[in-house]
């Protein structure tokens, strides 16, 4: 054993050893780059596999005591399973490294492989594996250990190499595909010097452990370093600079040919040689920048006319004022600035507690999500704004700075597909985002190209903030106009409330003049009648009775007034005691029986008796059933009919009365319950009762729903329209709950707030508390009615 095989295994022992102590120190930058210990195992390994070439190479000695198989294990051999055992931990490291999930699978087949060639090793006679050669002549005859260890070798390398190069294509972000292509170059550096290493041929074995030591400090590097520098521009760059330093040698190559070959006297010759230094070096010049652009072309230098671009957009923009403008014109420049495939805008405006919304610019983009948030606390916004700095997508995924970011944070960025992010600022607060996809050359982002980037946010910034002022300012006339639309849509309700009311005044006059000219009228001719002596006593009958017909209509009309104006002050007082809907509705009914007779009308009552019995007003219940049903008498043409039914439905009662008459318009649906509403024209009607069509104050609805209502409950109808030619007809609804809820209000009122009447109504009741009104009316009173 000479001094200097043993020199380099102890070199590369102290080296792993150093090298292992500082990678053990050192903090990782990255997140998600597979563990380090495993990187760690390896360089173990490999140190111990230099310590095997310090032991004695003992090949010989053994080969007489064959009574111990383990006595066959030669230092060569040891050195090849060493080896082996490196090459497992390295596949491990490496697929777990290119984020290979399958990573333990492999790793626990070449494990497998590892453990059969050892066995195979350890046990066989043949002690030739690892020796001078025997990578050339295991073949023939085959050595079997040797044949496993070549084969495991060989498909170990095709495997990381694929797996090298798969990752590459498949990675999104220019830096992955980056870090893909380093291991492209140090796994065949690791293998091919591990093989070499065990080649036994002394030279030879040598070059393999320092390039194995080699493609070791790469993995090393590519974990601390938090980026692999940029391979492709690396070796673009020293290939151009290879071909101009060759150019230029071959030109002054020619010149010192021709200058040794110029036989001109001594004086002359300085002067001849400067000129002819001068006229190459006038045509080198020129030369020079040719060969340099083609260079340039052919390697992609830099961009040309970037500041050019550059004016150019923010010429641009200037005029710009719509948002989707904007981002086209910003996705344009980063196109042709950058020569980046995809490009966008992002806005930020502030969100609910400390977030900050997010929301791209969809326009060209694709597929990408609506919304997003950042916080104000988070590493994000800190980079945006605090910083003012760039921030990629590399960061975002494998910085440690970011590990804490939540997923729907990562999701949002993951989703843009870009590759760097850049923020528009302005007056300290973050307006937008400017966001770049990968580069068509797929090369990672440089720091020049961030500057770029940053430059191009800068220029967005006011014209963005102009672009946003526009868009909320549309979007403010855009709630104008709906506002404007609601505005009107009120007016007119109002406008019909109003009408409403006038309607008052004239349905008033009409309904109480008739009665009153009528009482006028038979008093008068009684008067005249008694003064001559002529009045008998069926004459006195039969206008008396007409009296009190024109004193009873007197009597209702005003009955009804009055409980409309208790509904407008709440104070519609209700006496609750149980009691069952069919005989409400039969007393609701019973009067009316004569005009339903009289008008041939078909009237039909089913459902009602199998209903629950409920707690109620009865002689409220009995008015407001009743007014329904003379409303549907009223409004259905003789001949026609009039369906009642009851039915239990999410635990309330429902009472259907359903018509076959004109209908009620859809726009009239909610207003008939309003007080003094009638879709007719006031001055038309008639004033009979029952008739078809009869008049009414327009109160009887407005009755109705507050006593429904005031027990907790609700009523309304639907209608296909008002058609008194084809009859559509109308269903009103009364939906009852049994017991009425606490909370019920017994009344709404019409007028909320009519505080005058209110007051009034108190003057006139000084029992009544001064609270809320309402809360003394839920309580039914004392000696309630049952
Ligand atoms: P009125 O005393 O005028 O009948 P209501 O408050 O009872 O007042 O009804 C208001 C208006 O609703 C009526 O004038 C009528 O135009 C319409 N209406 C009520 N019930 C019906 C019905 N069953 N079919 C058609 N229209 C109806």
């Amino acid at each position: 054993m000479s001094n200097s095989s043993t020199l380099l295994p102890a070199g590369l022992m102290a080296a792993y050893a150093v090298t292992l102590l500082l990678f053990a120190r050192r903090q990782r930058e990255q997140i998600g780059m597979g563990k380090r210990r495993w990187l760690m195992l390896t360089l173990l390994l490999a140190l111990l596999n230099a310590a095997v070439y310090l032991l004695p190479d003992d090949a010989h000695m053994q080969a007489d005591t064959k009574d111990f198989f383990i006595s066959e294990l030669t230092q060569p051999a040891l050195g090849v399973i060493l080896a082996s055992l490196v090459f497992v931990a390295f596949t491990y490291h490496t697929l777990r490294y290119l984020q290979y999930r399958s990573a333990p699978l492999w790793t626990a087949a070449a494990l497998i492989w590892w453990g059969a060639q050892a066995a195979i090793t350890i046990t066989t006679k043949d002690l030739s594996i690892g020796q001078d050669g025997w990578l050339g002549t295991i073949y023939d005859p085959v050595v079997w250990p040797g044949i496993i260890a070549i084969a495991g070798w060989a498909v170990i390398g095709a495997l990381l190499l694929i797996a090298a190069f798969y990752a590459f294509f498949k990675a999104h972000l220019p830096e992955v595909a980056n870090q893909a292509l380093f291991y492209a170059i140090i796994v065949p550096l690791v293998l091919l010097g591990g093989v070499l290493g065990t080649s036994g041929s002394t030279g030879m074995r040598e070059i393999g452990w320092v390039a194995e030591f080699f493609g070791l400090l790469g993995a090393v590097y590519s974990m601390i370093a938090y980026r692999v520098f940029d391979i492709r521009r690396t070796l673009r760059q020293t290939l151009a600079t290879g071909i101009l330093t060759l150019f230029t040698a071959l030109i002054i190559f020619w010149v010192l040919l021709t200058g040794r070959e110029m036989d001109t006297d001594g004086d002359t010759l300085y002067l001849m040689l400067g000129l002819f230094a001068l006229a190459v070096a006038l045509i080198y010049i020129p030369l020079r920048t040719v060969a340099q652009n083609i260079v340039n072309r052919l390697f992609g230098g830099p961009t040309e006319g970037v500041s050019q671009l550059l004016r150019q957009f923010s010429e641009e923009i200037s005029g710009v004022v719509e948002l989707d403008a904007l981002a086209d014109v910003t996705q344009r420049t980063l196109h042709q600035v950058l020569r980046a495939r995809r490009a966008g805008l992002i806005l930020v405006s502030n969100g609910a507690d400390g977030t900050l919304h997010l929301e791209p610019v969809r326009r060209g983009l694709g597929d990408v999500p609506e919304h997003g948030v950042i916080f104000h606390d988070g590493p994000i916004y800190e980079r945006l704004l605090k910083a003012r700095a760039p921030l990629l997508q590399y960061d975002l995924d494998f910085g440690r700075t970011y590990a804490s970011i939540k997923p729907e944070q990562r999701q949002f960025f993951e989703q843009m597909r870009m590759s760097a992010y850049a923020p528009v600022v302005v007056q300290n607060e973050l307006i937008g985002i400017v966001c770049c996809g990968s580069k068509t050359s797929d090369d990672p982002f440089t720091n020049s190209d961030l500057e770029l980037l940053m430059t191009v946010a800068n220029q967005t910034g006011v014209a963005l903030r102009n672009a946003r002022l526009v868009a909320d300012l549309r979007r403010r006339e855009m709630d104008q106009a709906e506002l404007n639309r609601r505005l009107s849509n009120t007016s007119d309700q109002l406008a019909q409330l109003d009408g409403v009311k006038t309607d008052f005044i004239t349905i008033a006059s009409h309904e109480l003049r008739t009665p009153l000219a009528q009482i006028r009228g038979y008093t008068d001719i009684m008067e005249a009648m008694n003064e001559q002596g002529l009045l008998e006593q069926d004459q006195i009958e039969s206008m008396t009775g007409n009296l009190r017909k024109a004193a009873d209509r007197l009597e209702n009309l005003i009955g009804a007034m009055l409980d409309v104006s208790q509904l407008n002050v709440n104070a519609m007082d209700l006496r609750f005691a149980q009691t069952s809907i069919e005989n409400v509705m039969r007393m609701a009914i019973e009067p009316l029986t004569e005009s339903v007779k009289n008008r041939k009308l078909m009237l039909s009552a089913r459902g009602l008796r199998n209903l629950p019995p409920i707690q109620a007003d009865m002689q409220r219940l009995v008015q407001a059933f009743r007014n329904v049903v003379l409303n549907a008498i009223k409004y259905t043409p003789d001949g026609g009919r009039i369906d009642i039914s009851g039915y239990m439905k999410d635990n309330e009662i429902i009472v259907e009365v359903r018509d076959s008459g004109i209908g009620i318009d859809r726009a009239h649906q909610q207003l008939i319950f309003e007080k003094f509403f009638r879709v007719q024209d006031p001055s038309l009607h008639s004033t009979g009762t029952t008739k078809f069509m009869g008049a009414g104050p327009g109160l009887g609805l407005t009755i109705a729903k507050g006593v429904v209502e005031g027990h907790g409950g609700r009523i309304w109808v639907e209608s296909e329209g008002q058609d008194p030619q084809r009859m559509p007809g109308s269903t009103f609804f009364i939906a009852l709950p049994l017991t009425p809820p606490a909370e019920a209000k017994r009344v709404l009122p019409f007028e909320q707030g009519s505080k005058q009447m209110e007051n009034f109504m108190r003057s006139q009741n000084p029992d009544a508390p001064q609270g809320e009104p309402e809360a003394t009316l839920l309580k039914p009173p004392p000696g309630m009615r049952g």
